[in-house]
């Protein structure tokens, strides 16, 4: 056995791109899947992003760049922030990565000394417990409630907290859940991380999809709160782009810098090409997301009808963010199609070896009795998966 560092000893893989590779296989395989697991929109990278990226590359714009991001990509990333979410930031404090993921991975080993309790409302995403567990701190693991829409307050957060604890992780709107707060909410938070001196790394990435009439709100934005917050947000989905890898992150200029100095000894700036066509992305007119929005919107109203239609499967309408967040406990501890479910793992496993569904199981977002289902996919995918599964699951 080889032995390896203790760092790299701390992480579990990532369940995401280990279903990603799965499905992959089966698909060479020649089998047909239903992909209701992966959070990649379907839609293709706007035209403007993909053009600015040829000219890049036809101008030879193909060096090494400013370790944090070009400067008007900053800039660029300054002025939306000021527009869409109404915080004021200077390009200095703004460290663009290689997708949200490193944004986050920055912030985290930025912020996280040995030791610190960090604050995870589950459901969570996937990476966040790694991250934490990588930089040396301790994941505390807040449970919420289906009755407050899965979203964290501060009676809940209450007691979670001691002396050791430093760090919030905000994931609005949430993956998996699909949870929104409200202003008042965020005020709410806001006021319990200043009076408990915490940090808060908010992660946005799925800011542009929310499907209630209130505007997305950071949580940066209240009095007092950006200085002790970072913000993530990527180019990934809100524009379709998780392949070209540039997400960032926007914090106090302290903290920025030291973030900077992470990265500028471990992957350099992102892709220099990929930067032009974040940045095209940014500055180009926004209204044109509009139809996709709504065409989400719709995917949203029929997947959630079709799926509380399945026996055993419970679900909240999401106010934001692609995904359901499925309660399948009716399932645990029971058979189906002479397999024993202990847990959606178990259920997971059903769906895709017996349906051709592929699911992701609730267990790495902090529940085994839950399955997290996408529908960033086609009406048509998204009709042909609910049939799949219906054929094994049956109607309530
Ligand atoms: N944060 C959340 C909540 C996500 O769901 C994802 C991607 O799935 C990311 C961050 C990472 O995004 P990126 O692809 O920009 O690294």
């Amino acid at each position: 056995e080889v032995r390896m560092s203790e760092w790299v000893d701390r992480v579990l893989p990532s369940p995401t791109a280990a279903l990603e590779s799965t499905v992959a296989k089966l698909q060479r395989e020649g089998q047909t899947v239903h992909r209701l697991g992966l959070g990649q929109p379907d839609f293709p990278t706007p035209d403007r992003a993909k053009q600015a990226a040829i000219q890049a590359i036809e101008d030879n714009f193909t060096g090494y760049t400013d370790t944090g991001g070009i400067l008007s990509l900053r800039q660029a990333v300054c002025d939306s922030l000021r527009k869409e979410m109404n915080l004021s930031y200077e390009p200095d404090q703004i460290v663009v990565s290689a997708g949200g993921k490193q944004a986050l991975f920055n912030a985290i080993c930025t912020l996280c000394r040995e030791g610190d309790e960090v604050l995870i409302p589950i459901p969570y995403w996937v990476s966040f417990p790694e991250q934490v567990k990588f930089a040396g701190g301790k994941p505390i693991f807040v449970p919420t409630l289906p009755e407050q829409g899965y979203k964290t307050t501060p009676e809940t957060l209450a007691p979670y907290v001691n002396e050791s604890t430093r760090i919030l992780i905000l994931n609005h709107p949430n993956n998996p859940s699909g949870a929104v707060y409200s202003t008042r909410e965020l005020l709410e938070l806001a006021a319990f991380c200043q009076r408990n001196n915490l940090w808060v790394i908010s992660d946005e990435v799925y800011s542009t999809f929310v499907f209630t009439p209130e505007k997305f709100t950071s949580i940066a934005a209240f009095p007092g709160m950006k200085e002790r917050t970072v913000v993530i947000n990527a180019v990934s989905k809100s524009y379709s782009m998780t392949g070209w890898r540039i997400g960032y992150a926007a914090a106090p200029q302290a903290v920025a810098q030291a973030m900077l100095r992470l990265q500028s000894h471990t992957t350099s700036n992102p892709s220099s090409i990929a930067q032009k066509a974040a940045l095209a992305a940014i500055v180009g007119p926004q209204n044109e997301m509009e139809p996709i929005h709504n065409e989400y919107l719709a995917r949203r109203d029929y997947f959630v009808e079709a799926v509380r239609g399945l026996q055993g499967l419970e679900c909240l309408v999401p106010d934001g963010a692609f995904y359901v967040w499925v309660d399948a406990s009716y399932w645990c501890g029971r058979k189906l199609l002479g397999r024993m479910i202990h847990s959606s793992d178990d259920l997971a496993a059903a769906l895709l070896q017996e349906a051709g569904v592929a699911v992701m199981p609730g267990t790495g977002f902090g529940s085994p009795t839950h399955l997290r289902l996408s529908f960033a996919v086609s009406r048509s995918e998204l009709e042909s998966g609910i049939a799949a599964m219906e054929a094994i699951l049956g109607l309530k």
